[in-house]
This record gives C-alpha cells, sequence and structure tokens, in this order.
C-alpha cells in the first residue's frame, strides 16, 4: 500500500523529470543557483540566515510546522460561539489602533459572503503589514464575542492562526485540500516557502537517495524516500501522510541509532579497559553492615555495574534513579569494588556542599567495611585505602596532601568537584570516573574526568528523570540503569499549591507545627534569574523578615551561593545535625541534599522553577520516612487576563503536575509535553508536533518526537545494532547509503556527543 501511486488527478511534484544535468550532487546545490523561480540572491540569504536553508536538499527536508485542511472549513455565518473553527474569506479590512488602556488593537476583517470574522491581536501593530485587504487567508482557532469592540457584531478570534493563501502578487499552491504552513522568517513568507518547495520537489524530487536498506523498506513496509518527501509537504491524504511521516521518523532514528551503534561497537573493539575482578567481598560486607537492607533495585544495579567493571572493555553507564532512591549506596558499592581490586575512583559532584557531603557519607559508610574508626587523615584502610576532598576551598597543605595521596595511590577514593579535572590532578591508576547529577555539568567535563585516567570505567548518576528513551538517544553509547524502586516506608510528600495569605499563614502553622515536633524545614527563595547575587540579597532579606516576623524563636538558617564554602559547608551541616529549625535558601539546595529530618518544603513563587527543579526540591524532604509536606507558593492568578495568557497556562500546568504526581519519569514527560505547546490550532489544522517538542541544538531530529516515537526508536535501535553486528562497517552495497547517510546527518552532532 505504501507503494500506491498518488492519485491521477494530484500534480505530483516527485513526476517531472529532474533537469538535464541531474546527479546526485544536485541535493547539494546553493538555492541561489537551483533554478527554482522567486529564489532571487536576497531571497536565498534570508532563507540561509533565518532558516539555514542553504541547499536543495535543505528546502527539501524543511518540514511544515503544521498543516490546514481547507477539506473542514466552516461557512463564517454558521460558527458558534466557543467552538474552535478553520475558515476562509477575503480581507476586508485591516485597523490598527490604539485603546483608552494604551493598549494596541490590531483587527482584521475577514468575509466569506455568510458573515464576517475579526482576528484580533493586542500590542503587535507589526502583524498589520502581513495582511492586505483583498487577500484570502484561513483564520483558525476559538470564535468568540467581540468584546474589544462593543460596536462590533461581528464575532472574532483572539491571537488566531492565520495562513494567507493568496495575496496580491502571490499565486496559491494549491496541490491537494491539505496545504502545509513551513517555518518562515520575517522576510520570507510560509506561502513563499511553500511554492518554493513545490518548486524544488518537481525538479529534484526524484533524485532523493533511499538510506534505508532494501530489505527494511520491503520488510517494513516503509513509503520510498521521495515519495514520502512530496507526500510531508503536500499531502494527498490524512492516511498517506501518516504512512510518509512514519516513513521519515523510522529513517532518522534509524540513522541516528545506527551511528550510535557503529561508535559503540568500534569503542568495544579497540578499546582495553580495566578489569576490576576483586572487591566482591568488600561489596558484601558494606551491604550487609548498612543500617537498612538494600532494595531490589539497588542489588540489581549493583550486580548490573560489577558484570561491567570486571569485563576488560571500559564501562560507560547511566545510572538514572529518582531522588532519594538511593543511588549513593550503588556508587559506593561500584567504588569498593574498583578500590578493592586496586584502582582508584574519582567522585565528582556538582557543588562544594554536596562534594562535602558526599564526603562525609562515603566515609561513615565505610566505617564498618573498614572496621576502623574514621581517621583524621582520610584514611580509612590503612596503607592501601584512603578518601581525600578535593574541592576549590580544600587549599594549602590540605590540597597538597590530596593531591599527593591521588598521585601516589594512596588515596583509593578522590572526591571532589570540578577541582578534580584541574591540571595538577594526577592520579596513580584511575580505574572509575563517577559523576553525579549529570545534568549539572557538560559532556566535556565528564569527559575531561575520564581523560585523567588510561581507560577508566565510568558511571554517571542522575535524578534528573531523562524519559528513557530519551536517555537512549542522547546518550546512545551508555548502557542505562535504573533505580526503580524506593526505599521502604516512604510516603509521598503532600504537595499543596498555596495563593492566599491564608495559605500562607496556615503554611508558617504547619512548620511551627513541625518544629515542635522535632522536625526541620526548608524555605526556598524566589529565582533571580542570571544574578546570584541579587538572589542573596534576596535571601538576606526574607531571612531577616521571617526571622523577625513568623518565625521568632526558632532557629534559622540561611544558604545561598554567595556565602563562601566554608559558611555553606557549616550552614549544611547544622541543618543536618538538627541544629537549624528552619533553613532559607536559595535553588543551592536543590542538588543532591540530604537532611533526613527535614519535613517541610516551602517554595516562594513556585510558578518561576522549571519542573524538574521543583521535583528536586520536593526530594529534599520526607528522606527520613516521616510524613511530609511541600508548599508551592504563588501570587499568579488563574483567572487574571493579561497579554502573558499562555506563559500562565504553562506555569498552571507545572504546578498542577507537582500536585497529581510524584513519580519524576511522569514529572519529566508531563515537561516535555508543556514545553510543546503554546501553539494556538483551530479545528481544521493538524499539528504536525503531536505534542513534543525537540530538545533544539540537541539531537536536531526534524521528524521523530522522542516522547511520541518511543517505540519506534526502541525497533530503529534493535535494527540498527543487528545492523551494525552484521556488518560492521557497513561495506555492503545495500548498506552504504545509510552511511552516507549517518555522516551526513549526524557527523557533527555525533563528535558532539561522544569526543573522545
Ligand atoms: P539519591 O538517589 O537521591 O542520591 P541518596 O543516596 O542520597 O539518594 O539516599 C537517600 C536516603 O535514603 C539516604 O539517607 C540513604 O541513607 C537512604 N537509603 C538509601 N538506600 C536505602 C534503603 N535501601 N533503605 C532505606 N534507606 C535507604
Ligand atoms: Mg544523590
Amino acid at each position: 500500500m505504501s507503494a500506491r501511486r498518488p492519485p491521477a488527478t494530484r500534480r505530483a511534484p516527485s513526476a517531472a523529470r529532474p533537469p538535464a544535468s541531474a546527479g546526485g550532487s544536485d541535493l547539494d546545490r546553493p538555492l541561489a543557483s537551483a533554478g527554482i523561480p522567486g529564489i532571487a540572491p536576497a531571497t536565498a540569504a534570508a532563507l540561509a540566515r533565518g532558516l539555514g536553508l542553504h541547499t536543495v536538499r535543505d528546502l527539501l527536508e524543511h518540514t511544515p510546522r503544521r498543516y490546514i485542511d481547507l477539506s473542514r472549513t466552516a461557512p463564517i455565518g454558521e460558527t458558534g460561539i466557543g467552538e474552535e473553527a478553520t475558515v476562509v474569506g477575503t480581507v476586508v479590512r485591516v485597523r490598527g489602533r490604539y485603546v483608552r488602556s494604551g493598549r494596541h488593537l490590531l483587527m482584521v476583517r475577514v468575509s466569506d459572503g455568510s458573515g464576517d470574522l475579526d482576528g484580533i491581536w493586542w500590542n503587535q501593530p507589526f502583524r498589520a503589514k502581513a495582511f492586505a485587504e483583498g487577500a484570502t487567508v484561513a483564520m483558525a482557532g476559538k470564535v468568540e464575542r467581540n468584546r474589544a469592540e462593543r460596536r462590533s457584531h461581528s464575532p472574532c478570534i483572539q491571537n488566531p492562526f492565520v495562513e494567507v493563501l493568496r495575496g496580491p502578487g502571490t499565486e496559491a499552491v494549491h496541490t491537494s485540500r491539505i496545504i502545509p504552513v513551513h517555518p518562515a522568517t520575517e522576510r520570507v513568507s510560509a506561502n513563499q516557502i511553500r511554492r518554493f518547495v513545490h518548486e524544488a520537489l518537481r525538479r529534484y524530487g526524484v533524485l532523493v537517495p533511499e538510506p534505508v536498506p532494501p530489505g527494511l523498506v520491503g520488510a517494513r513496509g516503509l513509503m520510498p524516500r521521495s515519495e514520502a518527501l512530496a507526500e510531508i509537504h503536500f499531502p494527498s491524504g490524512d492516511a498517506r501522510r501518516w504512512a510518509a511521516h512514519r516513513r521519515l521518523v523510522f529513517e532518522e532514528l534509524l540513522v541516528l541509532q545506527t551511528g550510535l551503534a557503529i561508535r559503540k561497537r568500534r569503542v568495544e573493539r579497540e578499546t582495553a579497559g580495566f578489569s576490576h575482578a576483586g572487591g566482591g567481598a568488600l561489596v558484601e560486607r558494606f551491604l550487609s553492615s548498612l543500617p537498612f537492607r538494600a532494595t531490589g533495585a539497588q542489588r540489581r544495579t549493583i550486580e548490573e555495574i560489577a558484570a561491567d567493571l570486571a569485563a576488560p572493555r571500559p564501562m560507560n553507564r547511566l545510572l538514572q534513579g529518582e531522588v532519594g532512591s538511593g543511588k549513593t549506596v550503588v556508587a559506593v558499592a561500584a567504588a569498593l569494588r574498583v578500590a578493592g581490586s586496586g584502582a582508584q575512583v574519582a567522585f565528582m559532584a556538582p557543588t562544594e556542599v554536596l562534594a562535602e557531603q558526599h564526603y562525609a557519607v562515603v566515609r561513615r559508610l565505610l566505617e564498618p567495611v573498614a572496621g576502623l574508626a574514621p581517621a583524621e587523615e582520610g584514611r580509612l584502610f590503612g596503607d592501601g585505602f584512603g578518601v581525600e576532598l578535593l574541592t576549590g576551598s580544600v587549599t594549602g597543605a590540605g590540597r597538597e596532601r590530596a593531591l599527593e595521596a591521588a598521585a601516589s595511590g594512596r588515596a583509593s577514593i578522590l572526591i571532589g568537584t570540578h577541582a578534580l579535572i584541574q591540571e595538577g590532578v594526577e592520579f596513580a591508576r584511575l580505574g572509575l570516573a563517577l559523576v553525579d547529577e549529570q545534568h549539572r555539568f557538560g559532556v566535556h567535563q565528564r569527559l575531561a574526568l575520564r581523560a585523567k585516567g588510561g581507560q577508566p570505567d565510568a558511571l554517571i548518576m542522575t535524578a534528573t528523570p531523562i524519559p528513557r528513551t530519551l536517555a537512549l538517544t542522547l546518550y546512545g553509547d551508555l548502557d542505562v540503569s535504573v533505580i526503580d524502586e524506593m526505599p521502604p516506608g516512604r510516603v509521598p510528600v503532600e504537595t499543596s499549591v498555596a495563593r492566599t495569605p491564608a495559605d500562607r499563614a496556615a503554611a508558617y502553622d504547619r512548620i511551627r507545627a513541625e518544629v515542635a515536633a522535632g522536625h526541620q524545614a526548608f524555605v526556598v527563595c524566589p529565582l533571580v534569574s542570571e544574578s546570584e547575587s541579587l538572589e542573596a540579597k534576596a535571601a538576606e532579606r526574607e531571612f531577616a523578615r521571617i526571622g523577625a516576623e513568623v518565625f521568632s524563636g526558632l532557629r534559622l538558617g540561611l544558604l545561598h551561593g554567595r556565602m563562601n564554602s566554608s559558611k555553606k559547608e557549616a550552614v549544611m551541616r547544622a541543618m543536618r545535625d538538627g541544629e537549624i529549625d528552619v533553613l532559607v535558601a536559595t535553588t543551592v539546595v536543590e542538588v543532591g541534599v540530604d537532611v533526613p529530618g527535614a519535613s517541610v518544603m516551602l517554595v516562594e513563587d513556585a510558578d518561576r522553577f522549571g519542573l524538574s527543579q521543583l521535583h528536586q526540591l520536593r526530594g529534599r524532604v520526607g528522606r527520613g520516612g516521616q510524613p511530609a509536606w511541600c508548599v508551592l507558593l504563588t501570587s499568579l492568578d488563574p483567572k487574571g487576563a493579561g497579554e502573558d495568557e499562555e506563559e500562565r497556562e504553562v506555569a498552571r500546568r507545572r504546578l498542577d503536575a507537582m500536585v497529581r504526581t510524584s513519580d519524576g519519569f511522569e514529572l519529566a514527560e508531563e515537561d516535555l509535553a508543556i514545553r510543546g505547546e503554546g501553539q494556538i490550532l483551530g479545528r481544521g489544522t493538524i499539528d504536525q508536533d503531536g505534542g513534543a517538542p525537540l530538545q533544539t541544538g540537541r539531537t536536531d531530529l526534524r521528524f521523530a518526537r522522542l516522547l511520541r516515537d518511543q517505540k519506534v526508536l526502541a525497533e530503529a535501535r534493535s535494527e540498527a545494532f543487528a545492523l551494525v553486528d552484521s556488518d560492521p562497517h557497513l561495506e555492503l552495497p545495500e548498506h552504504r547509503p545509510l552511511l552516507a547517510e549517518v555522516r551526513r546527518r549526524f557527523a557533527d552532532r555525533l563528535d558532539w556527543l561522544f569526543a573522545s
């Protein structure tokens, strides 16, 4: 069915012959000299600058953002108030003016003979120039009564989705009843681009190569690539458009995963790493010395990691686990295995507070294993074993000692911050690079840590729940272990949104009651974007205010990024030891800090925070098994009016999601879904994106959406690995076009991802 020809009535762009000079490289022709009518040098420059379209191929792969289905339009006279509608009509009036409140009001009236409908925009006077009286436009959105202009009896659509179909001097391209709307720039309209793409398909469509091996095309019933491109731009119907889309999604993911598979297999073939086969008995002793039983998920991930460590090739593994799932225990087990096999471990954390916490925890956890009291010098295991700390604030003799211990091999475990990857830090025999809270580090820092050794194993830990498929794509050469089980007895943190002064007072009462019961609270101050010092000032003010007005008599602490690290550490220690009742802090506390006695988290201006940040913050309380509360304060008025309606809606959805679920994976998916919205589409338009956005700049996927296409991604991944395992260099003739496509599409990204 996929190979069916388009209906004969359709002006199929791919039906024309290519230019006489055609060859494969013609797809790489600069647009200015591609012979496409209307693309003058100035237009080509605008396409390149505004949209990154340089060549014919770029234009062919410039996917529509959405479509307008002109077969489902309604006569204006038949649309009802409150309905979503798409109409087509003639612009009869364009009027912009300033209303009494000082805001600018732009009204564009469209008429189709059955009635008039006004498109309304506030404070966007520049839009007026997109419309000319007499132009034919499609307009979509929710039909409302026109409140902006009492005298007008026409209904209106606020911020409608509008597409000019035919304007003065521009012919419409109507190859089908579903027309594409391509991303456009200020200089080149979607209408023009539609014509350029149409012409490019007509002239060059048949030159488009097929990268998917013929066997797979057949087995999966894929539409051929050139046909799919024609169909994705100018659909001949919904079913065929989806078939085209499916095919392009599969191809894109196959190409990406093939690149990853080649890289992974090559690394496995060519690099000899350490085999850390010892330390097993130490790990067992360690686990049985814990004051709790390791969860099944902890045991399983410890085993997965042990198998990798024992193998002679370098481990490259991502350890994912919800906030509080107990990643530290797993990390320490890995460290013990490596140290027990006679190699060293570098353990890097994103902040000093966290590095210091890890240092204390690791030493405490290892005490019973070593059978020794904690040694002042950081030595735990007699001569061969030691744990040392290296951060920016470890200086002088302490720093000298840490460096010497690393270089001589006396330190088995060196814990620290970015300080670990600085010049001058050397290891005698680095066997494992451990990175905590990976989302705070760039790839390069991760690689820099590995570079401190020969081919050390790497274990990267993250609590930022990345949907599994996203992890596979972004970290395609990594193996993934997931701690998908929480330690027993954790009660979900009761989360609420507080809007009124009464809500706030109740939250303060809750804190007083909890403190009276021997627990502690965090008060997180508003995010001040881009300025740590403003943020610190705000925290100081809040600290003073609640100390005087709200919690007099309680022991308050203050923590922000501008304090020096010994001060920070002292505050964190006091908090951990229960000497502080209420800690007023900036988001410094977001990452990994473990205060078992804390039971209330109050977040000021919670609507300013991202979902993953809120989730991290909430993860700071209830870690000791006690009931816990998270109060999200906001002054956001859910019903208020104004221009930033969309922004408010997004913030509201974030807060709702926090109240609804404590599952980090669900929140991550919600986050992606929320960020993907913001387009106003009427019925009759089709949203190409299906909800989820790209992480722009990260994978540059054009067709696939990682959330929506998870299943296809998994399939593409297994096909890709099967292909590469059967033909490691993709030398067979039927695999060569695929290899070429891998190089072309992802070469630079692969370097970025996997620079080694
Ligand atoms: P995260 O995964 O967020 O880094 P941590 O490793 O800091 O989590 O662990 C959170 C808390 O849970 C710590 O206080 C730790 O001692 C405790 N913990 C870890 N594993 C278990 C377990 N199996 N049973 C009970 N408590 C545990
Ligand atoms: Mg942690």
